[in-house]
Formats: structure tokens, sequence, C-alpha cells
């Protein structure tokens, strides 16, 4: 077995120490590695042959030499309203590494105990919701989603008590980084303009080096662009895929725009632009249609942060961004999942009859457009089939033929290209809930074979057919709260 290829870091400490605090991880009992992500290990220059050999890092038993666990402290408005209480209440920055690509991770042990910012959590993650965390980053990387990432998952017997007692787990979370919008809201309002400085300067060697070369006038304004730009791009790429996140909350905003913080977290089934997939969100603020408006909220939040540093007239501009990078995202992705790659001037009038057939009559989001992009080789039926309505869809699909016609691309061209982006096989919480069922029965069989059916969630397998399939009646409505 070679040697690890990983270079260890420690740049979060480099901050001032009010963002941070050491913390030992509490060691969990009698635990368990119970799934591996042997090829994002391998990507991140880890040549461990035998999982196990990780087992009690994750169990909070053991830190490897140069492992330096904090604390994060950041902040954040939950809900609309802010919280000065936040900061990692559960989880733990152990080291950062950079792998032989040159890519930096942090590894962040999630459930790992009791923090100085824990308020009244238990420092827990029960295994229901790390195997949640688990499969939706797995899939998210799968569908190419910038996503925080899932390098292994302990199981141990420890309680945790939540509606009812559970057990608790830990998962390791790799990402390039986990600074939030959050933590520029605590500099801001706790600390004042040097820690902002110092968070934003951090910020921009770390992850935007790129901007070093841009005259130290115009920085920090292309830097808020940019993270304002990233923002709106991944929200369009959710609303594409009909994805919840569920908390949008701003300390669950990734600066770097990564899917960060799965929980009560939805694929839609059926088509439904109101969908609140957190049973906790009783008004709806973090909807389905909501979602791409609260991502400027979330702009918003973080350019107040940014005040005590940068011009009002600055801020703006930036903010301005947003709506231009959320529309030209949501139009490109709308177009690409309706093989429309010769744009004309109606296509938006196609996407909103597209999206009030998929409304009216309740039609199952990912099968419609996968059926859509196997015209050519298939025909109607594929969409046909998900209506009761058949004529309204007979409708639809006439008009949509007729635009289809202006496009030039041979028909094996188009369908590649649809495939392409309109997966065949994403997370339905149903799935998620079954193999969570076995692996609370011990069989984590099931997980990993979901786990290699998402990975290739644009393909089809024959194999696999059965992943794809509507949710049993009893998988519809299932009620996933922000009990974690
Ligand atoms: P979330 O709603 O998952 O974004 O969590 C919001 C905040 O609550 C974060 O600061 C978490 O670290 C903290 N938190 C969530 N669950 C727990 C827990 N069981 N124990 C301690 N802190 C927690
Ligand atoms: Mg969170
Ligand atoms: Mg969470």
């Amino acid at each position: 077995m070679a040697p690890d290829a990983f270079q260890i870091e420690h740049r979060y400490q480099e901050l001032p120490p009010s963002f941070y605090t050491r913390v030992q991880p509490t060691p969990l009992t009698d635990a368990r590695m119970v799934c591996f992500n042997h090829e994002l290990a391998e990507q991140m220059g880890i040549h461990t042959g035998n999982p196990e050999d990780w087992t009690g890092i994750g169990a909070g038993t053991e830190l490897l030499e140069g492992m330096d666990p904090v604390a994060m402290k950041y902040t954040g408005h939950q809900f609309g309203m802010y919280n000065p209480d936040l900061g990692d209440g559960r989880g733990l920055l152990l080291w950062e590494t950079r792998g032989p690509d040159g890519q930096r991770w942090d590894w962040h042990l999630k459930g790992a105990g009791m923090t100085p910012y824990s308020r009244f959590g238990d420092g827990r993650a029960v295994l229901r919701s790390t195997i949640r965390e688990y499969l939706c980053s797995e899939a998210m990387a799968g569908l190419g989603v910038p996503t925080t990432r899932a390098l292994f998952m302990v199981s141990a017997r420890d309680p945790v008590q939540r509606e009812s007692i559970e057990t608790a787990a830990t998962l390791m979370r790799v990402a390039q980084s986990h600074l939030r919008f959050g933590h520029f809201e605590y500099a801001a309002y706790h600390e004042g303009e040097e820690a902002v400085r110092s968070l934003l300067d951090h910020t921009i060697a770390l992850h935007f080096p790129h901007l070093l070369q841009q005259p130290e006038e115009a920085r920090y304004r292309l830097w808020l662009t940019e993270v304002v730009t990233r923002t709106a791009r991944l929200i369009a790429r959710w609303q594409a895929l009909g994805f919840c996140h569920g908390v949008m909350n701003s300390d669950n905003m990734s600066i770097i725009g990564d899917t960060f913080d799965y929980g009560p977290y939805a694929f839609l089934d059926e088509f439904d632009a109101g969908h609140i997939c957190n049973h906790s969100d009783q008004g709806g603020r973090y909807a389905y249609n909501r979602q791409p408006q609260i991502g400027f909220v979330n702009c918003q939040y973080l350019a107040r942060a940014l005040a005590p540093v940068m011009d009002e007239d600055d801020l703006r501009r930036a903010l301005r961004q947003y709506e231009t990078s959320y529309n030209d995202s949501f139009l490109a992705n709308l177009r690409d999942k309706l093989g429309l790659a010769q744009p004309e001037e109606n296509d938006i009038e196609v996407i909103m009859d597209t999206f009030n057939l998929l409304q009216s009559h309740q039609v199952d989001h990912t099968r419609f457009f996968r059926g859509l992009s196997t015209l050519p080789s298939r025909g109607e039926a594929p969409v046909r089939d998900l209506f009761v309505d058949r004529k309204a869809a007979d409708q639809w699909l006439a008009r949509y033929q007729t635009r289809l016609e202006r496009e030039t691309r041979p028909d094996a061209e188009l369908e590649a290209a649809m495939c392409a982006v309109n997966p065949k096989y994403i997370l339905r919480n149903y799935l998620a809930q079954l193999v969570i069922q076995e692996a609370q029965n011990g069989d984590y069989e099931p997980m990993q074979q979901l786990l290699d059916v998402l990975r290739r969630p644009y393909d089809e397998q024959p194999e696999n057919e059965a992943y794809a399939a509507l949710p049993p009646d009893w998988g519809k409505h299932l009620n996933i709260s922000c009990s974690s």
C-alpha cells in the first residue's frame, strides 16, 4: 500500500482566534465503519486499503498526528431571524488536506459531540440523518451539482434522543470549504471591520486565488459578484432537477456555492411548485418555488455583512448580478432539458407551458423529462403514460414537437444530449427511507447498491430499472423534519 499522498494544512486556524474553539471529539462506543467512499478517498490521495483503519477517527476515539480539531464559529439568519448563537454545534474541523491534484479538502466530522456552540443540542447526529446526508451528497456529485461530499460514516450504539430513541453515527464530510455566509455575518456583527477583512482576504486567497490578480480596489466587488453568481447558478440547477433543500438558512449557504447541509431535503416526485419538504417549515418559507428568491435574500444578508469593508454602490452592483445569473442559468438549463439548442425568442413561453402542464396534472418531474429525452427512440409513450388526461398530454406534445421540428440536430445527438441533463435516477425520499430501514437492522448492502445507482444517474441501467420507479403510495408524502 502506497503512503498517503496528501499534504496537511490548518489554514482556518490562521483566522483570528474568535473564529473557533479547540474541542476534542467525544468518543462513541462500539463504532463500526459502515460506508467508505473509495473513489473519493483515491482522489483525495488516501491510500488506505482497509476502511477500518478510519473507524477510530470516525468514532472520535483517535486522532491522527497533525489533526487539530476546532469548532467553527458562525452565526446566521434562520427562517429570517438573526441567531447570534450558532457555530459548529456537533461537528469539528479536524484538518485540511491537499490531494495529489492540488485540490483542498476540509475534513469535518459531523456528530462528534458537544462544543461551546451546541446550545441545547447534544452534539450528536443520528444514523437516519447521517445516511440521508451521505446519500444526497453523493447523489448530487453524481448529478454534477456542486456539493459537499461524504468520505465515510461510522455507526455506534450510543443512544440519542430525538422523537424516539435512536442511535448515533458520524459522517466525515469533506469539502473544499466549510465557510458559510454566516461566517461573514458573525465577523461583521460581533467582531468588526478588521475581522471581516481578515475573513475576506482568507477566503479569496484560499478559494478565489484568481482574484488576487485583480486590482485591489475592484477585488472585493468582483469576489461578491462571483459568490452571488455561483449561488444563483447553484439554485438554477436545483430548480431544474426538482431539488428542494429544505433549510436555506444563511448558515447553510456555502461561500463557494456548494449544496451544503442535507437535512429534510427532497427531490420532487409529482410536480408541485409549492412543495414544502421540511415538515418543520410551516410557513413554506423554503418551498420549492421560493428557493430562487431565498437565494437572493441570503446574498443580501451576505452583502449587508460586507458593508464595513465595501461601498454601498459596489454591494448593490454585485447583488444585481443575482437576477441576471439566475434567469440566464435557469433558461439555459431548461432549454437543455427540453433539447432546444437553437435559442428562440419565445422559448420561455415553451418552458412556462411545460411547467403549467406538470403542475396541472401532477406529473412526475424526473420521469417526465427523462421520457421526453427518449422521444426519438421510444416515441411518446413514456411521457403520455404519466398522464391521466392523455388529451392534455397529446396537445402539449403536439406543441412541443412543432418547436422541436425547428431544431437541426440529428435525433441520436438530441437524445444523447437530453439524457445527459435529464437524470433517470434520483434520490427519491422513499428510496432513502428503504435503505435507512435496512441499515437500522444492520444491513448496509442496500445503501451501497443505491449509491452505485446514483453514481451514474444519467445512464440507462437496465438491471436497476426498479430504482427509477414512481414512489409507492406509502412513500409519496413522507414527513421529514429538521430533527436529525
Ligand atoms: P441546521 O438546522 O442543521 O443547519 O443546524 C443549525 C445549528 O444547530 C448548527 O449550528 C448546528 O451545529 C446546530 N445543531 C444541530 N443539531 C445539533 C445537535 N444535535 N447538537 C448540537 N448542535 C446542533
Ligand atoms: Mg446547518
Ligand atoms: Mg443540518
